[in-house]
């Protein structure tokens, strides 16, 4: 689960890193007053008025921007609250900006980069850092990889120890004190929030001498939200795509792709396979959806209504296993949820396992216009060719 910049600096504030303060608001009648709360509270003239969205490249797109003065600030935070803000990481239709940060403004010395996250091809927790932080970050790691460095957290006696070392040696912070006890303070925080990401872009020294986490992103893994009862709080469910939040209510795993095929499975390596079949074929996936185990005539019908609401579609492919279900019960599944939903695009179907042949001669002999096949690359194919 991904959760807001300020949000994020709520749980780091809970581990003791030092954190730029602020506000954060959704109505644009707080915006004078937090503004001057701001600059009360942290002691500053300068503000920074920040897009709260689920996504990077917040400064490039115009959406974090230094205010010297509140009238400054003013203007800044009535046109960043409830804009659509484009960033390399929104996609060209951007993401409305439902609430804003309005923080202390710091005098930069050098931004860092920070980064705690899984190694997968080591099995270990690794810190990913560079002196050469900041907004260019994909950039330096583009050309100059030798640039950033990571330090690898394995399950040796002093491995947090020596790599919090390595790290600080590396970014030339030995002057500064705390750095050891606050990345430290990092790794639990990273640990102990059951996070897949925690990473900190900038983190700045500032003219004052001080180490700061200016912004703060931190990925939460959703499967240990139920022992977080107060991160899941943070869910922010209109940063979601309203299909998928749907899916989600349906008990369905349904992921939005860009293609004109929909895929109704059963089985997320299925589910995989189906797309990659898809796209072998010529053809481009609508989505990905994993119906579950136990496919039913609720589970089809609202698969159904999922991806139909999806413009783009122009033909369904079913591809179910008859494992523990049934392909006749699905088979009988699909001509209902057909018939109520009264569909206008091409549905194809295939169904193998347990009762598979049952399965085809019941769609065969139903009044329901189906396109049966028998094996995934002949549905695949249909599927595709009928759009054409
Ligand atoms: P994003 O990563 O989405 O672009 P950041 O929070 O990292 O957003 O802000 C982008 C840049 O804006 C930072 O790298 C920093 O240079 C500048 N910035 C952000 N907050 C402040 C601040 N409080 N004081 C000074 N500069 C800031
Ligand atoms: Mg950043």
């Amino acid at each position: 689960m991904k959760i807001h910049e300020y949000q994020a600096k709520e749980i780091l504030k809970k581990y003791n890193i030092p954190i730029q303060e602020g506000y954060a608001i959704e109505n644009s009648a707080d915006i004078d007053s937090t503004i001057k709360k701001v600059q009360a509270d942290f002691n500053c003239e300068a503000v920074i008025v920040k897009a709260q969205i689920h996504a990077g490249g917040r400064g490039k797109g115009g959406g974090v921007k230094y205010c010297p003065t509140f009238e400054d600030a003013q203007g800044a935070a009535n046109t960043i609250l409830g804009m659509n803000l484009i960033t390399h990481q929104t996609g060209p239709e951007g993401k409305m900006v439902n609430k804003i940060l309005i923080t202390e403004a710091l005098d930069i010395e050098k931004e860092y980069y920070f980064a705690i996250t899984f190694d997968r091809s080591k099995n270990s927790d690794v810190f990913i850092v560079s002196s050469e932080g900041g907004v260019d970050i994909e950039e330096v790691a583009e050309n100059n990889p030798d640039q950033i460095i990571k330090a690898w957290i394995d399950d040796s006696p002093n491995a947090l120890e020596s790599a919090v070392k390595e790290i600080i040696t590396s970014l030339s912070l030995e002057e500064f004190e705390n750095v050891e006890q606050m990345f430290k303070d990092l790794y639990k925080c990273y640990l102990e929030s059951d996070c897949s990401l925690l990473e900190i872009n900038p983190l700045v020294s500032t003219t004052s001498n001080e180490i700061i986490a200016l912004d703060a992103k931190v990925d939460i893994d959703s499967n240990s939200l139920f022992r977080h009862p107060e991160i899941a709080a943070y869910h922010d469910k209109s940063e979601e795509d309203p299909l998928e939040l749907k899916a989600a209510e349906y008990g369905l795993n349904y992921i939005k792709l860009d293609g004109n095929v929909g895929c109704m499975v059963n089985g997320a390596g299925l589910a995989m396979a189906t797309m990659d079949i898809v796209k072998h074929c010529g053809g481009e996936p609508a989505n990905f959806l994993d119906v579950g185990g136990a496919a039913n005539v609720e589970t089809i019908k609202n698969g159904f209504k999922i991806i139909l609401s999806d413009k783009n579609v122009k033909s369904i492919l079913i591809n179910i296993f008859g494992g523990i279900v049934r392909c006749d019960r699905v088979a009988n599944g699909v001509i209902q949820a057909v018939k109520e939903l009264d569909l206008d695009v091409v549905v194809v179907v295939r169904l193998q396992g347990t009762n598979a042949k049952l399965a085809k001669k019941i769609l065969d002999e139903s009044d329901i216009e189906l396109i049966s096949a028998e094996t995934i690359n002949e549905a695949a194919t249909k599927a595709v060719e009928m759009i054409k």
